[in-house]
């Protein structure tokens, strides 16, 4: 029997972290995000993360690059950029890991390094490919959180994995069409399997808990269907995060916000035809600051 699949409705379920900023806050009241990624040739992914993480309300954002990467980004020269391998994975950060990493070794060994320490963690793209290639990377993010029924919290769930159809068929070792064909079955397969928040893109992102619990965002709509808007999904995730947001919380506002963003700018007559995905950065922070 399978359990009951939700629909999120609105903001009803992250409302009771949606809380107004304190008059006397600073940049450190509202957390650092530590974007890693960005392989030679493929800075775009990280800095749409760390744009939408800065946008999403972080205090600080930086990008560590895997290999080196620009000196700053000009169009937002807030964010600070770092060479991953000087750059430590301190617990007080939220760390968003994969955009346009690459699945090379120095990669493989950035990303070891992320899933050992003890920061709330969103993995995406290539991160996935890594894990998905390899056991060792499979047992550190299955062993991040305690084992299901031990009776810790769901907060003790520190890693949200976000797959599009094609990374979760790598995870599963199934087809893309296998996973499509039973979306919610996949995303449960995937929670379980990783001990894991899953975030299963793609039209109807569904949203999954390691103890089988299933909610479905039901907003967003074909003009995503473009290059960078899961970097920016997992930009925000960490931003969330930064500012103190369960994983919970963080995994199912996160698509929700997006998609709200999405449908505005198609309401606004800007697409869905030839959005682009930085378009969509400032619409977040819109929709964020109207809820
Ligand atoms: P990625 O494939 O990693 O770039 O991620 C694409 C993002 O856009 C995910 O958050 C998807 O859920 C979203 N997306 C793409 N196409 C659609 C669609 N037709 N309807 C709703 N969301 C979509
Ligand atoms: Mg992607």
């Amino acid at each position: 029997i399978k359990p009951a699949q939700a629909f999120l409705n609105g903001t009803a379920q992250f409302a009771s972290a949606l809380r107004p900023r304190a008059s006397n806050s600073h940049k450190g009241s509202y957390g650092d995000v530590i974007v890693v990624g960005g392989a030679r040739g493929m800075a775009g992914a990280p800095v749409l993360a760390a744009r939408t993480a800065a946008y999403g309300g972080a205090g600080r954002v930086y990008v560590a690059f895997v290999d080196d990467g620009p000196a700053y980004d000009s169009a937002h020269p807030e964010l600070m950029f770092r060479v991953a391998d000087r750059v430590e994975f301190a617990s007080s950060a939220a760390l968003v890991v994969g955009p346009g990493m690459g699945t090379s070794r120095h990669a493989h060994d950035i990303l070891a390094r992320a899933l050992e320490s003890e920061s709330n963690l969103v993995l995406d793209a290539d991160a996935l490919n890594l894990i998905a290639a390899e056991p060792a990377l499979q047992h550190k993010l299955h062993h991040r959180s305690p084992p299901h029924g031990s009776g810790a919290p769901q907060s003790a769930i520190i890693s949200i994995i976000t797959p599009h159809p094609l990374e979760a068929a790598r995870l599963l070792d199934l087809t893309t069409q296998q996973i499509q064909a039973d979306r919610p079955h996949a995303a449960r397969l995937l929670a379980r399997h990783f001990n894991t928040i899953a975030v299963l893109k793609g039209a109807g992102t569904v949203i999954a808990f390691p103890d089988g619990e299933i909610v479905i965002n039901p907003n967003g709509n074909p003009g995503l269907s473009t290059a960078g808007t899961g970097d920016i999904l997992s930009g925000l995730c960490g931003a969330l995060l930064a500012q103190g947001w369960s994983t919970r919380h963080a995994a199912l506002a996160a698509p929700w916000l997006h998609g709200a963003a999405a449908d505005q700018l198609v309401e606004q007559g800007l697409g869905p035809v030839g959005l682009t995905a930085s378009e969509f950065i400032p619409a977040i922070r819109a929709v964020f600051n109207k809820i």
